[in-house]
């Protein structure tokens, strides 16, 4: 049963042996291995239950409706926008479907450095295989390779650098390009259709517009949890009661943290809140001699990974990744107003970027905010980082020129610089990356509730329970020790589907028979 609590009106009072709260990347897979295995579980999101028909493919309606402060979420400062889906099947309705394992050298570096003995390529192989089963994932075959990933393709191979045609999780794509706003043919395989219709079917009891607020304990040990019915606009309306034995907790890696720290919960390390990675990205547009209409057909497939050596360095590197925006985005990703702007927009057919993903070593935090929902978020890029930023800008306006751009605008803020094939790219790298000096986004953010061997530097243990709440535990990308490095949804599900494995197998000492 998926229930819209907002239509339904009135209060939740519920009970279960396993309440998870947010049903997106984590969450989802959870729910629905927990309830097949004959576990009575109750799932809390406090977005709304949208499906493929209210994908309307419109960014000014599907931002606002889909996104977590209607897509203008930010870091305290201002500096970092960051995305996150916020409706049942979370922010994996909004990906791009590039579907990557763990790096093994990042798994090797979380057993090495974070005490995670048990966590390594051979111990999570049965789970990668169970999720990509799961998720449909396959090769992206040549000819669903679009006219914008071609030529970055055909730039990066002049280069001699190193790329790939990655995997994905789609089956019957039309090729709409529409991935962000929510697929309307239902061909991303998201967890809106695939872990959550398992988890209803099994049994779950899934409210939609039922936002955590608390989690509560009993004798230091997992309770439930309470919180508010909520509209659209996250107003509060009813409340929220559930009582469960366990709770798992998967409502990303910026409200997590902030309902951990909002619910008073144990934290003798100090660390919940803390560890803040972004992958932040900045993007260079390339301007196209004719039209490529780059938003149209699969808008990411190739993968440039000639800046990252993980088996070398597993902190640091930088990955270029092609990308699109819709109008409204586009509009407000370019610098500037009036003539220059207005230029820019008349060329948007010929117009596709590539954008510069950080594995950063830079570390931000989360702390409650305002009110529920609403975190404060704190990040700054260390100047290491920024350099690598700042290299990659330069590589991603020569990976665009060798691809056949005419010009490249690198949006600085205010003004933007613009360049041409023959300029001497070291215009962008000494013009640098600051934070308020160029737009940066994360769609990544995790490692707030990290994992560890050692309670005094983690929150919790390599099955995601927290080391000093039983009961309690995490399943979602707050749980990575450290920036993983790669595109996360399926490290994300491989480690939800061992945390769930792992509760089954002990759900009789942690449900117990209920007398009533
Ligand atoms: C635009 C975009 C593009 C991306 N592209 C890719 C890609 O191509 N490949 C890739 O591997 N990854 C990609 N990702 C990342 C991927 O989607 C995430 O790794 C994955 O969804 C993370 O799962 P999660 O459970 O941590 O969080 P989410 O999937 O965000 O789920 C969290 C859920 O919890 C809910 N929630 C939050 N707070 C509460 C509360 N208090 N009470 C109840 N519910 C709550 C939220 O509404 C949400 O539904 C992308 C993400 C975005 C936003
Ligand atoms: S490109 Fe494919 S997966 Fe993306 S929205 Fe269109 S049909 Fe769906």
């Amino acid at each position: 049963m998926i229930q819209k609590l907002l239509e339904r009106g009135g209060d939740l009072v519920e009970r279960a042996d396993v309440c998870v709260i947010g049903s997106g990347g984590g969450g989802a897979v959870v729910a629905a291995l927990l309830a097949e295995a004959g576990l009575d579980v109750v799932v809390l999101e406090q977005g709304h239950f949208w499906t493929s028909r209210d994908f309307d493919q419109r960014e000014n309606e599907m931002m606002p409706r889909l996104f977590e402060e209607a897509g203008m979420r930010l870091t305290s400062d201002g500096s970092i926008t960051i995305l996150q889906g916020r409706n049942v099947g979370g922010s994996t309705v909004h990906n791009l479907c590039y579907a990557f394992r763990a790096p093994t050298p990042i798994l090797d570096l979380w057993r090495r450095d974070h005490g995670l003995d048990s966590i390594s390529e051979a111990s999570l192989k049965a789970s990668f295989d169970r999720v990509e089963k799961s998720l449909k994932v396959k090769p992206i075959r040549e000819d669903e390779v679009n006219e914008l990933n071609r030529r970055i393709r055909s730039g990066a191979e002049k280069l001699g650098y190193s790329g790939f045609v990655t995997k994905h999780n789609r089956e019957g794509c039309v090729r709409s390009g529409y991935c962000i706003l929510g697929c309307s043919y239902d061909a991303k395989q998201s967890m809106l259709v695939t872990y959550v219709p398992r988890a209803e079917a099994a049994g779950a009891r899934i409210y939609a517009n039922a936002r955590a607020e608390r989690i509560e304990t009993l004798a230091g040990r997992a309770a439930g949890v309470s919180g508010r019915v909520v509209d659209h606009s996250g107003r509060p309306l009813g409340h929220v009661s559930v009582r469960a034995p366990v709770v798992v907790l998967a409502a990303g890696a910026i409200n997590s943290p902030d309902l951990w720290l909002r619910s008073d919960l144990p934290n003798t390390s100090r660390q919940a809140g803390r560890n803040l990675h972004l992958h932040p990205s900045v993007m260079v547009a390339g301007f196209f001699g004719e039209p490529i209409d780059a938003y149209r057909g699969i808008p990411q497939s190739y993968y440039v990974d000639e800046f990252i050596d993980l088996a070398k360095d597993p902190h640091s590197g930088y990955v270029l990744m092609p990308i699109v925006g819709f109008p409204v985005l586009t509009a407000s990703s370019l610098p500037g107003f009036g003539k220059r702007h207005s230029r820019w927009m008349r060329d948007y057919a010929r117009l596709g970027g590539l954008l510069v993903l950080l594995h950063d070593r830079s570390a931000g935090s989360v702390a409650p905010g305002s009110a529920p929902g609403r975190p404060a978020i704190s990040y700054t890029l260390e100047p290491g980082d920024a350099t690598l930023l700042a290299d990659g800008l330069a590589r991603s306006a020569e990976v665009l020129f060798a691809g056949g751009a005419e010009r490249c605008l690198v949006p600085f803020v205010p003004d933007g610089l613009e360049i041409g094939p023959d300029d001497d790219l070291s215009v962008v790298t000494g013009r640098g990356v600051s934070q308020g000096g160029i737009l940066i986004a994360s769609t990544h953010p995790q490692s707030t509730l990290r994992m560890g061997g050692d309670p005094a530097s983690s929150v919790v243990n390599d099955f995601g329970e927290s080391h000093e709440v039983p009961g309690l535990f995490v399943a979602d990308m707050s749980v990575f020790p450290t920036s993983l490095g790669a595109p996360p949804q399926i490290t994300t599900a491989a480690l939800a589907d061992r945390t769930a494995h792992h509760i089954v197998s002990r759900s009789a000492e942690l449900v117990p028979k209920r007398s009533s």
